[in-house]
């Protein structure tokens, strides 16, 4: 508690807040030392299952789908952050995607999307990536050219890569930007959640750090996904 001591006396912060540091920090203190590191797939599952267990990641969720508050509170979120990745670099990451690979889902998926979605990434039962990155397309992301095309029977088929892809080889779903040519530019992207196992999504390349967390090429080849798991209109994310 001594390192956030002057942090928590800022007036953001209110009595919820210090409570869950508190709670967090002696959580942490306990049970991150013993999960394993060498096997980096294996030590981030471990990560996301004991972090889900113990209710951690109701911080990464809306209150609606069991989460701890009524919308994203940031401010908790950034207090997550700093505990863990002062103890622990790959639990602060697993943490991180968590909120990351369900972020899209919870502020522009459907109903049905979140009931399906959320909880498990909740419970630490299944783990979230975000796959906007390509080559050619970083911090640029209107240059993103990984496309989705009307493929009939109220389905779209992807095609295209993604690359430096957290989680990319452990996740269970995806949350995938792709073109679909609205409006040039900016304007004629949209996101899809896909799910690891669909035909035709592969792991191309797994990509060494120097800092070890899950990170992969994916490639998508006639991707097949329903226009349901579309996340808000096209252009609104
Ligand atoms: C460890 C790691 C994990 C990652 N995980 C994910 C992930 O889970 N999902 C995902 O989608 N992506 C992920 N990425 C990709 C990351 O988001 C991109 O690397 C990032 O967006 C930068 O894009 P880029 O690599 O194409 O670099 P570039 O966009 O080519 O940038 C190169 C340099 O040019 C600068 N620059 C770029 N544009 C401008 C400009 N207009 N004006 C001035 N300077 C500029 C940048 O600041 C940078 O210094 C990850 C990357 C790393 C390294």
């Amino acid at each position: 508690m001594a390192i956030l001591t002057d942090t928590l006396a800022l007036p953001f912060f209110n009595d919820d807040h210090r409570r869950f540091a508190e709670a967090l920090e002696s959580w942490a203190d306990a049970k991150l030392p013993p999960l394993p590191h060498d096997d980096v797939d294996a030590a981030c599952r471990a990560r996301v299952k004991a972090m889900g267990e113990a209710g951690l990641l109701k911080t990464v969720v809306p209150q609606a789908y069991g989460g701890l508050y009524p919308t994203l509170d940031v401010r908790a979120l950034c207090l997550a952050r700093e505990i863990l990745a002062f103890r622990d670099g790959l639990a602060d990451f697993a943490f991180a995607m968590q909120g990351l690979g369900t972020g899209a889902i919870t502020l522009f998926g459907s109903e049905s999307l979140k009931r399906r979605y959320l909880p498990p990434v909740r419970d630490g039962k299944a783990i979230a990536a975000f796959a906007l990155s390509e080559a050619e397309a970083g911090s640029d992301v209107a240059a993103l050219a990984m496309t989705a095309t009307p493929d009939g029977d109220g389905h779209v088929r992807l095609d295209g890569e993604k690359t430096w892809i957290s989680n990319g080889g452990i996740a269970d779903h995806y949350v995938v930007f792709v073109r679909t040519g609205e409006a040039p530019g900016a304007k004629g992207l949209s996101a899809f959640v896909v799910d690891a196992d669909t035909p035709g999504l592969n792991v191309a390349e797994r990509i060494e750090v120097i800092a070890p967390h899950p990170l992969a090429r994916l490639k998508f080849d006639g991707v097949r996904v329903p226009l349901l798991n579309r996340l808000g209109r096209s252009g609104d994310c």
